[in-house]
């Protein structure tokens, strides 16, 4: 599966192939606000060149690490592009790190510098390592341009480790360019384009998709933190700043929608949504095609790997499937049906950890993703779990996701997550963790029934653990591992 082009092109098709070149081109139009606050691409290109010069004055190299420890703002992209600008590779960091979290990302990856707000410069402090403040930068003479190559490193994103401890994904430049260049050419992208972009920029999907497609795009971006409210006040504005475009993560989406069906809102102009980083429940799909006047497009992707699947923008958006891989990603199935991954966009190893960076490639050269798939007559991908999370039990293999969609669609159930929960008779317990519906009485008899008709028996759930909600991680994503039933958790 995927497309032939060549993965060269794709990188050959830009300038220079490093972000400080394509991100950077100036120009008097609006690109970036957040609040009253407004910067042209002229204004931004000043700002970080000057932080760039600050940067460097204080020592910064090209390839030394600036690490970037602070929540959402226009200053966190001034920084970024600041330390882009000065040759640095980035490492961003959650900004709900604690400090052991940030310990271990300083540790691995020795940032020279780590820029920060107030609130997180004291965690920083705690741990005697050097920070500057995000909203007042070293300023200084803009160094020359940093003799980069496409295949410099650019930033580290640390995984988010639901499973293991957090490892550093090196993306180069030419692989974070052709990455926004496919998103642009994808979902046709353009200098018309209104970003309304409330989505983390520490990860992948904001910085990589959000920030750079926004970037090489020409168009433009409003920064915002999410809330149902703030997302669909930016897109029924009435001036010229109105949004055009949304990308979230699947929670995102329940949230609007639970706020669209008692505030109804017509949004059928909006040009396109985009889901990702986490599976869109066809039962939310159908409510968002209803409540947002279409469903959204919904993407696969990985930090390892890039966002490299997606529905088509024009063709049919299939509910649980996510599409077709971008211009020059091959997508194939390997051993116990493991998502693999080639491309321009796809990394070459972890940063300092070559142990995990040769276990996480076949031999010829494809990145394993651990996600399991399916590739359907029509060549579209399915992720149907990841492969850790696999359960087994009673000698049988149960993909919990699988057992998820069909428990998904009973009415008494808003939300749900399945694990393996460890049993003497059957080594591993099917388990449902269930967030009942308000509207819809559960009858934990009845919804083991409902699945039995649905699923073969080794699949359907033992027991059903009524819960308040399901622990998830800053990018919406389900945290199996967190799962407890009430014997483990006392
Ligand atoms: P991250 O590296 O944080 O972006 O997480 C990547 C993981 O998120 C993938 O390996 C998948 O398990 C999951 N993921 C991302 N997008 C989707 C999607 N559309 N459907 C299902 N899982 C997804």
């Amino acid at each position: 599966m995927g497309s032939r082009e060549d993965i060269e092109a794709v990188r050959r098709s830009l300038r220079s192939g490093i972000l400080p070149v394509e991100l950077l081109p100036g120009g008097k139009a609006i690109v970036l606000g957040s609040g009253d606050r407004h910067v042209t691409r002229d204004e931004l290109r000043a700002q970080a060149e000057q932080v760039a010069g600050g940067l460097h004055d204080l020592g910064v190299k090209p390839g030394d690490r600036v690490g970037l420890y602070s929540a959402s703002h226009l200053d966190w992209v001034i920084a970024y592009l600041g330390a882009q600008r000065a040759g640095a590779c980035v490492v961003p960091m959650n900004p709900d790190y604690h400090s052991a979290e940030v310990e271990h990302i300083a540790g691995n990856a020795e940032p020279l510098i780590v820029i920060a707000d107030a609130e997180r410069a004291k965690v920083l402090g705690g741990l005697g390592l050097r920070s500057v403040d995000v909203h007042d930068p070293p300023r200084g003479v803009p160094p020359p341009m940093p003799n980069l190559t496409p295949e410099s490193p650019a930033a580290i994103l640390y995984t988010s480790g639901t499973t293991g401890r957090p490892k550093g994904a090196v993306l180069d430049h030419g692989g974070l360019l052709a990455q926004a260049r496919g998103a642009i050419e994808m979902w046709r992208w353009t200098n018309r384009d209104i970003l309304v972009h409330a989505l983390p920029l520490f990860h992948l999907h904001g910085l990589g998709m959000g920030l750079h497609g926004t970037l090489l795009s020409r168009g433009s971006a409003t920064l915002i933190p999410f809330s149902p409210q703030a997302v669909v006040a930016e897109l029924t504005r009435n001036d010229a700043k109105r949004g055009t475009m949304f990308f979230g993560v699947p929670a995102m989406y329940q949230r609007l929608c639970d706020w669209l069906d008692e505030n109804p809102v017509d949004l059928s102009h909006v040009r396109l949504f985009v889901s990702g980083s986490a599976p869109l429940p066809p039962a939310l799909f159908e409510r968002c095609e209803r409540l947002l006047g279409q469903p959204p497009v919904e993407r696969y992707g990985i930090t390892e790997g890039g966002i490299v699947v997606t529905n088509p923008y024009d063709g049919p958006r299939q509910p649980g499937r996510v599409g077709i891989p971008f211009p020059g990603v091959e997508v194939m199935l390997g051993e116990k049906d493991e998502v693999l991954l080639k491309g321009g966009q796809v990394f070459k190893g972890y940063w300092r950890n070559e142990a995990a960076t040769k276990e996480s490639f076949t031999p010829d050269g494809f990145f394993k993703t651990a996600d399991v798939g399916e590739i359907g007559d029509d060549g579209t991908l399915a992720i149907r779990g990841r492969l850790k999370e696999l359960i087994i039990s009673g000698g049988f293999n149960v993909y919990p996701r699988e057992v998820e969609l069909v428990l998904e669609t009973h009415p008494a159930v808003e939300e749900v997550a399945v694990a393996g929960v460890p049993s003497e008779a059957w080594g591993e317990e099917v388990t449902a963790f269930v967030v009942p519906a308000k509207t819809h009485p559960l009858v934990e008899s009845e919804l083991i029934a409902f699945a039995r008709e649905r699923l073969a028996t080794y699949k359907c759930p033992r027991r059903i653990v009524l819960i308040e909600q399901l622990p998830r991680n800053a990018m919406g994503k389900v945290e199996r591992s967190r799962l407890r039933t009430p014997e483990q958790a006392s």
